[in-house]
């Protein structure tokens, strides 16, 4: 019989947040906050209101400088080179727009890349090349080098999990590949951060506060480093006082969001991120073992992949969109539908994603085996 480690994180990450409606696995979506982050993003509204937006931003700045420290040292950087943005998305337009890459340049990227990605890409003036990958759509670390020698393109972007797919990417590889043949990595962590180890090396990282990390929507990072930032032009100058990357934080900005976010952060970090990976990855197995196959559905990931989203095929004749609004409306299962536009380049049709955080049981996992 399975045993999931770690069941006291399960039930603290459980009681530490308001009952959930139903069976709630759909984190690679959007993950249920924590009351207390919950309370401190409404603290601060109320503070907003009590004692002025402004000046209760600065009542919250050390708070916030705090949350920008940790936060880039669970990518390997320092607090001067975060910037809070509004999204995933938002944080690589923003990278973008500064860096002005020269128009046409090259950008290695995963063939089964985010498409919304792809298409900032494109819409930056760059052009994509695809990185050569396996069956599963893994980079594959030889070929990359070889590319980085042969033609190295502007910058390598890579996905280190992708959202349709619960495949890790070895970034940790690329990193020193890329950092050898003196190529700039830019690591889109949305679905990696909080689920698995990000302190690899890249020279960018940005992502998103509201899936792995548990905290609030509205609110995302990014993180460079002092070399790439010094190639970053912003719209305007930073403040004197302040660091380069801080040009790049937009003033307006839902502040209570980045108050919660950093509540998120603090309680990942409490709840020990090495015990969150353990416990996410054997919760990815168990799904796939208890998933696979049910009522003519196939896994996609290999079984013993280190992250707790699992996708599914669908048997012939079945609809992923209309299952998942079954699952929801009849079993009060949330799960997410993904077509093929999330990464045409790698999808051959639709699937359904399963996502625990570390509140998942065996009994969510085979109850969602029975309702499919
Ligand atoms: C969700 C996601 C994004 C976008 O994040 P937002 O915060 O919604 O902008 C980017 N990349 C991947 C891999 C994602 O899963």
């Amino acid at each position: 019989m399975t045993v999931l480690p770690h069941e006291d994180l399960g039930s603290a990450w459980r009681a530490a947040r308001p009952r959930a409606a139903g069976r709630h696995l759909d984190t690679a979506a959007c993950s249920r906050q924590s009351t207390r982050v919950l309370d401190a993003a409404a603290h601060h509204a109320r503070h907003e209101a009590e004692l002025g937006g402004y000046v209760a931003e600065a009542a919250a700045e050390h708070l916030l400088q705090q949350g920008r420290s940790v936060l880039a040292g669970l990518v390997g950087m320092a607090a001067a080179d975060l910037a809070f943005v509004e999204s995933a998305q938002s944080a690589l337009a923003t990278l973008l727009a500064g860096w002005r890459l020269p128009a046409g340049g090259r950008v290695a990227i995963l063939p089964g890349e985010y498409s919304p990605n792809s298409a900032m890409l494109r819409a930056a003036g760059l052009t994509p090349v695809p990185l050569a990958v396996d069956g599963v759509g893994r980079a594959v670390p030889e070929e990359v080098e070889r590319l980085l020698a042969a033609d190295p393109p502007v910058a390598v972007h890579l996905t280190h999990v992708p959202s349709h797919r619960g495949v890790v990417q070895p970034a940790r590889e690329i990193a020193a590949l890329c950092r050898a043949a003196g190529v700039p990595l830019v690591l889109d962590a949305a679905q990696s951060l909080g689920q698995v180890d990000v302190d690899l090396g890249a020279d960018v990282v940005y992502g998103t506060s509201r899936k792995w990390l548990a905290g609030p929507r509205g609110v995302g990072f990014l993180c460079v480093r002092p070399a790439v930032a010094a190639q970053l032009t912003p719209v305007l100058a930073p403040a004197a006082d302040l660091p380069p990357m801080r040009a790049f934080e937009s003033g307006e900005a839902h502040v209570a969001g980045r108050v919660g976010l950093v509540l998120a952060v603090g309680e990942h970090l409490a709840a020990g991120p090495d015990r969150v990976r353990q416990r996410l990855s054997a919760l990815g197995r168990a799904g796939r073992e208890v998933l696979d196959g049910a009522a003519g559905w196939r896994v996609v990931e290999p079984v013993d992949e280190p992250t707790a989203a699992t996708t599914l095929v669908p048997p012939d004749g079945a609809d992923v969109v209309a299952t998942r609004a079954r699952l929801l409306t009849e079993h009060g299962i949330v799960t997410t539908a993904i077509g093929v536009e999330r990464a045409p380049g790698e999808m051959t049709g639709p699937v359904l994603r399963v996502s625990p955080h570390v509140d998942g049981t065996l009994d969510d996992l085979e109850a969602l085996a029975a309702a499919l």
